[in-house]
């Protein structure tokens, strides 16, 4: 059960503890606070856990502070949507850009940072296409110990001093380590915070809880966690609810293929048909990584990526994010160049996905003149 106190509730007014004296009376239940402290109003929400099947909604709100109260009735406690009276929002703003299930952001770039040229490159590019996302890798997990492990700490101040350059506000970066969370804390404090970092949390870490939990400790970057390639729907989601049960909510859900032979040629089986099964299912944005999921340059007869086909297909479901590798000499790229588009191949990238996005707000449109 969820209690949404009114907004701006002050945690040391005589009504917000009476409250919770009364909370901690309850036999067989304990609650956990989240509070989100925002620009304009602050929100409490208090999780009750245990025993609560036999309290009374009428009871609950009746308590002092108490706007609301949602029966919890899927897991997912904090993503998740719950049946009854859950209208909690389903976006969130982070460095001047918001992101929510009705909004879409590109995120071009490097799959892993190498070169300064490179990286400026690519900078330079999205803002010349009016973007202000992009990503970066930095800490590279892979799979042959003796291959490129990325730059790690000692890129990421000349990566954000680019970054701010170019009016790039938000960089996707993969991280593997909790201690990664302050190195790059501390590059940004130390490069006078010129952009703002997504944490990615990658495919072969989705169930890495301890990592996760320290990530969800920290509420200053939001997190970009990845579908496990190998694991089920619902397993993905509850690691994405270990982020927010240790407080950070600002969660978006990538779905990037899944391992398995049946999607060949594709590198991965591409999974994008579970975009409204995810904004059915939790608050959270959906992201798409084509270039994961497809992982070759194969063009269909036109001369059609298949890496713009599934972009296509997972924005025209109602994806909210697409993170993509380009590289402006994928030759030279030190890891994924044979799946990364070419800068030349930009605006026609932001083109079609524009084109399936209108196709997409048209289909909801219509949705609501035929609304059954
Ligand atoms: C990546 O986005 O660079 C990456 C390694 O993706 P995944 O974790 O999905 O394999
Ligand atoms: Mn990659």
């Amino acid at each position: 059960m969820i209690l949404l106190l009114e907004p701006n509730t002050d945690p040391s007014s005589i009504d917000y503890n009476i409250l919770i004296e009364q909370l901690t009376r309850l036999p067989g239940v304990t609650h956990r606070v989240h509070r989100e402290i925002g620009t304009e109003i602050t929100v409490t929400e208090i999780y009750l856990i245990g025993n609560t099947g036999t309290l009374s909604l009428e009871d609950m709100e009746a308590l002092p502070c108490v706007e609301r109260v949602v029966r919890v009735s899927e897991a997912y406690r904090i993503l998740g949507r719950h049946k009854h009276g859950d209208d909690r929002p389903a976006h969130f703003e982070y460095n001047g850009v918001r992101f929510g299930q009705d909004t879409l952001h590109v995120f071009a770039g490097l799959c892993a940072v190498d070169v300064p040229e490179h990286v400026e490159q690519m900078m330079k590019a999205l803002q010349e296409h009016g973007q202000v996302c992009t990503r970066m890798g930095a800490y590279k997990p892979r799979t042959n110990p003796y291959a490129f492990q990325g730059h790690g700490a000692k890129c990421l101040p000349w990566v954000f001093e680019l970054a701010g350059k170019y009016g790039i506000k938000v960089i996707a970066m993969e991280i593997t380590h909790e201690s990664h969370v302050e190195e790059i804390r501390q590059a940004l404090r130390q490069t006078g915070n010129p952009t703002g970092v997504m944490l990615q949390i990658g495919t072969r870490n989705t169930q890495n809880f301890e990592l996760l939990k320290q990530v969800g400790k920290q509420q200053e970057f939001p997190v970009l966690l990845k579908r496990g390639f190998g694991i089920t729907l619902d397993e993905s989601l509850n690691a994405a609810e270990y982020l927010a049960s240790e407080g950070n909510r600002k969660v978006i859900f990538c779905l990037r293929g899944m391992k398995t032979n049946m999607g060949d040629p594709h590198r991965n089986f591409v999974d994008f048909a579970h975009v409204p099964a995810v904004k059915r299912l939790t608050r959270m944005p959906v992201c798409i990584d084509p270039s994961h999921s497809v992982g070759t340059r194969a063009v269909d007869p036109q001369g059609v990526l298949d890496v713009f086909h599934v972009t296509t297909q997972g924005v025209i479901a109602g994806a909210n994010m697409v993170l993509v590798d380009f590289h402006p000499n994928p030759a030279k790229a030190l890891v994924d160049g044979p799946q990364a588009l070419l800068m030349k191949e930009l605006p026609h990238f932001l083109e079609d996905a524009a084109l399936a996005r209108e196709a997409y707000l048209k289909r909801q449109a219509l949705a609501q003149k035929y609304r059954h």
